[in-house]
């Protein structure tokens, strides 16, 4: 008998039908004698349907308030999953967040775990239920939060690790985790396995497969994560420490978002601490800076390029404006439209030219670069976006993601 964390998302459990799928499947893992832990998402869109109904109301929510809300999503899911299951002869029992004991931080919005309490969770397993718990939520004191859009996945692998479970498999509307978007890439291939720190790359890159804070506890606490299709009986993706590497993948896999504007500012003075003002005045009004590049022209001056998403351009140019007396920049400007793209893989550590590569295949497609910055594993750049799925395609060719490795070498 294995201890398996199974998590649902949000179209797994989109619908009654969906969710009575769903609960035939618990049944049959549950028939081959496992301890089951079930960790659900809001039914389909709910909990953006929900973030509508607080911006009819308001432009700023209490962020109390909007846990108290978003929490009732994945509220709606498990009692309704327990009643399906019950229905057809199993028996379970629904947790909200506080009742399985899943303590957080006190930070509304985007609260991290900090302990779970099990108790409740083994008494209820003990007895032979079938225990489902509502994701992406928690408990800091007495007030419920939540663990940021996404969030779910967390609360699945988290539970793993306290419960001990030997397997969290994550059952979501895609078959696994692609070497691109087959929404965009037809040539896309599921791959069998990839690294933690891969996998958490392409997750912060765009690629919505999983949220990154459930890869990055699963690479702490070392808990193997199944990606799979909670609709078809196909294999997933294992997303595990690398014990095999498929050979000759430098490059793994390629993610990409779009909404990306860059923002240029022009004379700025150089001096020690101009990055620091200028970074300081941004963080403290929440604005995300991604990828960030200097350029000294003469002695006195430089100009500084950085990346943001688009929703955040009002606000940046908001509070850059307000700033310019005390940065005493020259101008501003921005350029919008722009998506990056992103090549990963951790072969790329011992394969120098891999940028080069990357450059030289955009350069012959006319995909023009605004800007790139790099990791150990990752090469991105700021494309403009009417460009982004052509750079995708050549770059996927280019890296040969679409063959099938049929070998895969054991490194020891
Ligand atoms: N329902 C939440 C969301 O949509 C959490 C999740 O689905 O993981 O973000
Ligand atoms: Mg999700």
């Amino acid at each position: 008998m294995v201890r398996i964390v199974q998590k649902y998302g949000g179209t797994s459990v989109g619908c009654v039908e969906r969710i009575k799928h769903v609960a035939n499947r618990i049944k049959r893992s549950k028939e081959e004698g496992h301890d089951l832990i079930i960790v659900v998402s809001a039914m389909g869109k709910s909990t953006d349907e929900l973030v509508s109904l607080a911006e009819d109301l308001t432009d700023t929510p209490s962020k109390r308030e909007m846990d108290m809300l978003l929490s009732t999503g994945e509220q709606v899911t498990i009692s309704l999953l327990t009643m399906a299951l019950q229905e057809i002869g199993i028996q379970a029992i629904s947790l909200t967040g506080w009742q399985a004991g899943i303590k957080t931080e006190a930070s509304h919005g985007n609260a991290r775990i900090t302990d779970i309490k099990t108790k409740r969770i083994e008494e209820e397993l003990s007895q032979g239920k079938v225990v489902i718990v509502a994701g992406f939520q928690g408990i800091s004191g007495s007030d419920i939060t939540t663990l940021g859009r996404g969030g779910s996945d967390t609360t699945a692998v988290a539970l793993a690790v306290a419960l001990k479970a030997g397997r969290c498999d994550i059952y979501t509307d895609v078959t696994g985790v692609y070497t691109t978007d087959p929404r965009y890439v037809k040539k896309a291939r599921k791959l069998h396995s990839i690294s933690y720190d891969e996998m958490l790359e392409m997750a912060n890159l765009g690629a919505g497969v999983l949220h990154p804070r459930a890869v990055e506890f699963a690479k702490n606490y070392d808990v193997p994560l199944m990606v799979a299709s909670s609709i078809e009986d196909v294999v997933g993706t294992m997303i595990e420490e690398e014990v095999t590497m498929e050979q000759n993948l430098v490059v793994r896999g390629i993610a990409f978002e779009n909404d990306v504007t860059k923002i240029t500012i022009k004379g700025l003075p150089n001096q020690l601490n101009t990055l620091s003002k200028l970074f300081t005045a941004l963080s403290e009004n929440q604005v995300n800076v991604d990828i960030i590049i200097q350029n000294q022209y003469d002695d006195e001056h430089v100009n500084i390029s950085f990346s943001i998403t688009q929703s955040s351009l009002k606000e940046t140019l908001a509070v850059l404006q307000g700033q310019q007396e005390e940065l005493q920049f020259t101008d501003i400007y921005f350029e919008e439209d722009l998506a990056k793209v992103s090549i990963v893989g951790s072969g790329m550590v011992s394969n120098p030219g891999v940028a080069a590569q990357m450059f030289a295949v955009l350069a012959e497609n006319e995909v023009f670069i605004k800007m790139v910055s790099t990791s150990e594993i990752k090469v991105s750049v700021v494309v403009e976006e009417a460009d982004m799925v052509l750079a995708v395609e050549m770059l996927h060719n280019a890296f040969q993601l679409a063959e099938e490795v049929e070998e895969e070498v054991k490194v020891i």
